[in-house]
């Protein structure tokens, strides 16, 4: 059966929680509870999710499809040389791989175009 945990709040109360088991406190009151959690909150904090990386990477500038593959090789060497973590690499892939179906379809638009143009012309011209 479950006992009350043994904690006294700062206002003098008993904590209305029950022990757990093999133990006088509560789950939040148990001392070796509480450096598990603090533990855990570290971790948490730690993760790679919620922490800024601080990487000293210079720009990559993409101004044509060519630049995609100069970036590309850029994201390779840095992961290679380990200043760049592979997760971010991966993301950076990802997004290269968008970039350049991105002007892979600017250029297919700009041929079609010129294709418009010189069909109304020849059409203009009879
Ligand atoms: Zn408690």
């Amino acid at each position: 059966m479950n006992k009350q945990c043994h904690y006294m709040k700062t206002n003098g109360k008993q904590c209305g929680s029950y022990a757990v088991d093999n133990s006088f406190f509560c789950i939040n009151h148990e001392p070796a509870m509480k450096e598990v959690k603090e533990i855990a909150v570290q971790k948490g904090g730690a993760s790679e999710g919620y922490q800024k990386l601080n990487l000293d990477l210079s720009p990559l500038t993409i101004h044509k499809a060519s630049d995609v593959t100069t970036a590309t090789v850029q994201v390779m060497n840095e992961v290679r040389s380990g200043i760049l973590p592979p997760k971010i690499a991966t993301t950076l892939g990802y997004l290269l791989g968008i970039a350049l179906k991105a002007f892979e379809v600017a250029e297919l638009e700009e041929k079609m175009e010129v294709v418009d143009r010189l069909i109304l012309e020849r059409k203009t011209k009879r």
